[in-house]
């Protein structure tokens, strides 16, 4: 069952991100990373913003992820969120991708007990339509 309801919106890839939407749709989480630089970067663009290069590779993170930081959601901002309520939006970085920076839910949790730098572990929300969503738990809850 899905984290939220299936009338939640999902998401509509772009030209920029379509890869990294692609790869989720396999559970596999994939960063845009320079070619020649190395860096990486998300959500994913054109140009590298380091070096200004237009070459690109797909790099999928090591290990966990840590909670950088986050917001406890008390009020739906859509409809198809409200029995959710509450919930945690985070933003989640990899110690391998510094830079990298990805806004998901912090899940199988009470919210009050997230904590900035706890480890979290990633999982695939199956939204429906062949389409899945990073998310993350803690590894302790
Ligand atoms: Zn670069």
């Amino acid at each position: 069952m899905a984290y939220f309801p299936s009338t939640m919106p999902g998401p509509t890839p772009n030209f920029d991100d379509r890869e990294f939407w692609q790869a989720c749709e396999r559970r596999q989480l994939l960063f845009q990373t320079c070619a020649d630089c190395g860096k990486p970067r998300h959500p994913p663009g054109p140009v590298c913003p380091s070096c200004r290069s237009l070459r690109t590779k797909w790099t999928e993170p090591e290990g966990l992820a840590e909670v950088y930081t986050y917001t406890v959601v008390h009020h739906a901002s859509h409809e198809a969120v409200k029995e959710r309520l509450p919930y945690v939006v985070g933003v989640v970085t990899f110690p391998d991708l510094p830079g990298v920076r990805l806004v998901t839910n912090i899940t199988d949790i009470e919210p009050s007990l997230v904590r900035v730098g706890m480890q979290v572990r990633l999982w695939w929300d199956e939204i429906g339509g062949g389409m899945f969503i990073p998310r993350f738990s803690p590894i302790t809850p």
